[in-house]
Parts: C-alpha cells; sequence; structure tokens
C-alpha cells in the first residue's frame, strides 16, 4: 500500500502580508466576503497539502500557483522537507509570467513586472469565460460612456469616434506573438480592457486576421452597445464566437444616471442595434444587465427590460452586479435576493447571475 504525502503549509511573511491586505481590502466594500475569501483559500491550501500542483510555471525557478477567486496564490514545493511555501498572493490581473519577476517582488514588496506587451493583457481566469487573454484596444478610459460602476475609473476620453487609436498592425503583432508563444492557446481572445474597444477602426482588420491565421481560436467582444446600430462595425464583429453587449438601462433618465453618456447616445439607438445586430449575428450573444440598486432596479423598469431583450433575444442575459469599487463612491450593491428576484421576473428569458451579489446591503458610508 503507498502512503499518501502530507505536505506542511508554510507562509512567507509577505504572503501573510498579502493576505491581510487583501481581507482589509475586501472588508471595504463587504461585510462577509473577506470571511468567505480566507475559507476558500484555506480550502484549496488543505487539498495543496495532499495534491501539490507540480506544473512548474517560473521556468528554472520552480514556482507553482493556485487560483482562489481573483488571487493567484505563489508557491514553491520543497520535496525534501515535505513543504510548500507559499510566497506570494496577489492579483491575477497583474503579468507574472517569469519566477524571476517574483523573486524580485520578493526582495521589494513595491516591485511590478514591466508588461511584456502593451496591448495584450492576461491570460485572467474569467468566471464567465474561462482561460481569456484580454486585448485593450484604445487608450485607458476612451469610451463613449462614463458608467458609475466601472472598475477602470472615471472616463477621461469621451467620445463616440471610431479610428486608429492604437497601430493595428502592433495589436495583431502582440496577440500573435503571445499565440505563438504560448503553451495552451487560451479559451477567448476577448476584445474588451479599460474602454469601449468598438471605438477602434481597425477592429474588423484585427478579427479577420484572427480567424484568417487561426480558425480554431475562438474570440469574444464585451462591447457597451453604443456603436451597435452602425452597420459597417455589425459586419466586422459578425466572425467572432461570442459577443457580450451590455444594456444597464431601457429608459433615457436611468441611461443617463448610470452609464452617463457622450453626446448623440440614447437608449434607443442602443437597443436598434442590439436588435440589428441580433438578427444578423450567428454566434452567441450573452447580455449582459448591470444591476444598480435604486437606480435601474424599479418595478417599471424591470418590466421594459423584459419587454425590450425579449425583442432582441439574446442566447443568454446575464445579470451583474458590483463586485469591485466602481468610479462612483456611493453606488450600492445589489443583493443576491435582489438579482434572484429580477431573474424571475425576467422569466422566461433565459437568465443567469453572473455578479456575486451581497447577502445584506452594505451599511450606507
Ligand atoms: S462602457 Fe465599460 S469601459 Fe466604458 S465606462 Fe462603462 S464599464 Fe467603463
Amino acid at each position: 500500500m503507498t502512503m499518501m504525502t502530507m505536505f506542511k503549509i508554510e507562509l512567507t511573511p509577505k504572503a501573510k502580508r498579502d493576505l491581510s491586505m487583501i481581507k482589509a481590502y475586501l472588508s471595504q466594500f463587504y461585510t462577509r466576503t473577506p470571511k468567505k475569501f480566507i475559507k476558500e483559500f484555506n480550502k484549496a491550501l488543505e487539498s495543496l497539502s495532499f495534491s501539490p500542483w507540480h506544473k512548474k510555471w517560473g521556468g528554472k525557478s520552480g514556482y507553482c500557483r493556485i487560483y482562489v477567486r481573483d488571487y493567484v496564490v505563489i508557491y514553491i514545493v520543497d520535496e525534501d522537507t515535505d513543504t510548500i511555501h507559499i510566497r506570494r498572493i496577489l492579483h491575477s490581473k497583474r503579468d507574472f509570467s517569469r519566477g524571476e519577476d517574483i523573486e524580485l517582488m520578493e526582495k521589494n514588496a513595491e516591485y511590478r513586472p514591466a508588461p511584456k506587451y502593451n496591448h495584450v493583457y492576461g491570460p485572467i481566469r474569467s468566471r464567465r469565460l474561462g482561460n481569456s487573454l484580454g486585448v485593450d484596444m484604445v487608450p485607458h478610459k476612451t469610451c463613449s460612456l462614463d458608467c458609475a460602476y466601472c472598475e477602470c475609473g472615471a472616463t477621461t476620453a469621451l467620445t463616440t469616434e471610431r479610428r486608429e487609436y492604437i497601430n493595428t498592425d502592433a495589436v495583431i503583432a502582440e496577440i500573435d506573438g503571445y499565440l505563438s508563444g504560448c503553451a495552451a492557446p487560451p479559451d477567448y481572445v476577448t476584445f474588451g480592457g479599460s474602454g469601449e474597444p468598438t471605438l477602434h477602426s481597425g477592429l474588423g482588420k484585427i478579427i479577420a486576421r484572427l480567424k484568417e491565421q487561426r480558425p480554431s481560436q475562438k474570440l469574444a467582444l464585451l462591447t457597451n452597445s453604443t456603436l451597435l446600430a452602425d452597420s459597417a462595425l455589425r459586419k466586422e464583429i459578425l466572425p467572432c464566437d461570442l459577443i457580450l453587449p451590455s444594456l444597464d438601462a431601457v429608459s433615457d433618465d436611468v441611461f443617463r444616471k448610470i452609464n452617463a453618456p457622450a453626446a448623440g447616445i440614447d437608449c434607443e439607438g442602443i437597443i436598434k442595434g442590439l436588435m440589428a445586430l441580433a438578427a444578423e449575428y450567428r454566434g452567441q450573444m450573452w447580455l449582459e444587465v448591470f444591476i444598480a440598486p435604486g437606480i435601474n432596479d424599479a418595478e417599471s423598469e424591470i418590466a421594459l427590460f423584459k419587454e425590450t431583450i425579449a425583442k432582441i433575444n439574446p442566447t443568454r442575459v446575464q445579470l451583474n452586479s458590483l463586485d469591485r469599487p466602481g468610479t462612483c463612491g456611493t453606488l450600492g450593491v445589489a443583493t443576491r435576493a435582489s438579482l434572484e428576484s429580477i431573474a424571475r421576473r425576467l422569466a422566461p428569458l433565459a437568465v443567469e447571475i453572473v455578479g456575486r451579489g451581497v447577502d445584506t446591503p452594505p451599511a450606507s458610508p
């Protein structure tokens, strides 16, 4: 009979510091999430102690990693002492491709790796898309909306102008460079980032080139739907495998409160664009509705949502909530119960809840 080795787990001082910083960060926004995170973290360590993942990732340095929610736990297995040393616990959106970077981070807590790419980030573990390689198509916060819930900060360039904000060939070269060198292709190459990707006039060329060079690579597009009334743009995005458009309001006063649009954008134009896209598109369309308590969750707005979404007829509807701090500090977080109630009211539409929500509304500041 083979005896199973159980590894001891040790956290370095820096990992302990990371953990307390994560707890402090989460406590600012949620009451129960920090406890839940610690529970999941401990569970992950427990399973690791029976079966460390020996998938080396940091080159010669021998670093391994596992994910707990949005965080990556970086560790080393010492087989001589049967010990797993947890070195750092960091947010997974950062680019930690090399073990050397982690060694530098261990020497200097403020060190952050230089980005290898300018327009490509990740891949990140996405709840909806699995392993997703992100492509940032426009300069930071160039967008046609200035949403109260945006995680990337306030929009600094509010515009509806489509143009080549970033050299199209440079974006193609970066995506190609990443995909040619990666051990396993990501589940999706996702056009998204910290602005509205459809503002880039080269989007169609990039999608066409990727599909020509790598027909089996799935492509996803995250869009705020504001430019979908443009038939030329709709044609450009048809080859995507998955389009995730947003629709956070169906009446203009609510739309302005939650999405603060650029001049010339209104709900009617967005809805028309979404309906036109749904009629032309053969891929999956997952329509995201961000629920902002007290702004777009009134009975009348939900009834209008139901009527409008039925006309658009997306593959599915995804209800989202504020899971990270948004631009507007006073924006509330939808409770799990309210998300479930809205999902029931939208039935028989195919609705799923993708936001975490909270058990009880956070106390007002
Ligand atoms: S559309 Fe997206 S990037 Fe633009 S402000 Fe809204 S959340 Fe942020």
